[in-house]
């Protein structure tokens, strides 16, 4: 195996088990690891540190994996990583058959994403370390996954452009998904697994079921619905009605025919850009008795942080104009870099600009399918507040 050294001083994180290295923290190789490939890390002193995935185009240059000397990363290693990772989920079982059952680093195996929907996988390799692992990972699965009966590859996105990977999507084991219906919190949900992301949004389940008992008997505006999620769960818990609101109308379209499976009539849509929508309702004098905020994530850099901090101030403050007297606000931010602290500093200058009374009634975090591990805070990225809003 290979080693890199790593400056004088530059070990102390890694040695703490956050497991990303950036280039700069490289002082020199002994021998050049191709990309994927695993290395052994060292300090300038020769002390062992961590065994991890190389990245030659990344600026994060390693991924650490693992901090034991004498745990070697082979066959094995990766089917108990898949294997704790499962053993976790087993206890979401009853209240769900959607579900992330891999996170990537917070379960060991940095860029490996795989997410169960109904007897479907549906995996990210996002990493050139994960690249590698495409056959063997596949394979652990279509042993470890009782009645599976596909496994789709859906590697896209910004993260693999980031690692200087092409796209890669198709079936890996089994029979194609067609016709997918989950069921989360005895609501159904028939699934599009060729739209965005992996097809469905599980780290939101618990606070679909939180939020919405706040809801009984009010209208609820679900902005930024994706498959009708909070709508769908709004209306099994007795909300009035719903509007939906999205900027795509393949997301309305697929939301609406959630509310039919439930046994729900159509909503009022409004297709459009949430920023432009609410401006107008407020406009033509609409209300609500709740509202859902649940917006894509809006800071992607460190560089965009402040943009995004007011782009998500803005929509607080136009939302919140448009909550009746003693209505929820549901608002969500899945930025990592937006931490818990300028979440709630931002809700509350929107508060302040609205010029309303607004109460935190309940925190909401991402569903334990999408574990935080302690030593790598960027693995906790979304959070979110039920406000009461006077
Ligand atoms: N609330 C959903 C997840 C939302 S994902 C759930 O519970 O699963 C984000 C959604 O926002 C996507 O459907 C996307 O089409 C939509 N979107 C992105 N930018 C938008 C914009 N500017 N205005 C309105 N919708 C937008």
């Amino acid at each position: 195996m290979k080693t890199i050294t790593l400056f004088p001083g530059r070990e102390k994180l890694a040695l703490n088990r956050h497991p990303w290295v950036f280039s700069g923290a490289i002082a020199r190789f002994e021998g050049q690891p191709a990309s994927g490939e695993v290395v052994s890390v060292q300090t300038a002193e020769g002390k062992f540190v961590a065994y991890g995935q190389f990245n030659a185009t990344s600026k994060i240059r390693l991924r650490l994996m693992e901090w034991n000397q004498g745990s070697e990363v082979d066959e094995l290693w990766y089917r108990q990583r898949l294997e704790e990772a499962w053993a976790l989920r087993q206890s979401l079982v009853a209240r769900t058959s959607a579900m992330r059952v891999f996170y990537s680093e917070s379960d060991g195996i940095p860029g490996l994403i795989a997410d169960l929907f109904g007897p479907y996988l549906v995996v990210q390799f996002l990493t050139s370390g994960a690249d590698r692992l495409r056959e063997l990972i596949t394979a652990l699965y279509s042993r470890l996954v009782p009645g599976l009966k596909g496994i789709v590859e859906k590697s896209d996105g910004d993260g693999r452009r980031m690692e200087g990977l092409p796209e890669v999507t198709g079936l890996l084991w089994g029979e194609a998904p067609a016709g997918v219906e989950i069921v989360e919190h005895g609501a159904k949900f028939a699934l599009d697994l060729s739209s965005q992301k992996t097809g469905f949004y599980t780290d939101q389940r618990d606070n679909r079921a939180l939020v919405s008992p706040f809801f009984a008997g009010r209208s609820v505006l679900d902005a930024f619905t994706f498959t009708g999620g909070f709508a769908v769960h709004a209306l099994k818990s007795g909300a009035s009605s719903v509007s939906l609101l999205d900027s795509s109308a393949d997301a309305l379209a697929l939301a609406q025919s959630n509310l039919a499976l439930n046994g729900f009539g159509p909503a009022e849509a409004f297709e459009g850009d949430a920023f432009q929508v609410l401006r107008d309702l407020k406009k033509q004098g609409r209300t609500w008795g709740a509202i859902v905020l649940d917006p894509p994530k809006l800071a992607s850099s460190r560089d965009h942080l402040e943009k995004a901090l007011r782009g998500y101030k803005d929509l607080n403050l136009q939302a919140l104009k448009l909550v009746d007297s003693g209505g929820f606000l549901a608002s969500f931010s899945c930025s990592g870099l937006v931490d818990h602290n300028a979440f709630r500093e931002m809700i509350a200058f929107a508060a302040k600009d609205s010029g309303r009374r607004v109460d935190v009634v309940r925190q909401l975090h991402q569903a334990p399918c999408h574990p935080i591990r302690t030593s790598f805070p960027e693995s906790e990225y979304l959070k979110g507040v039920l406000l009461r809003v006077l």
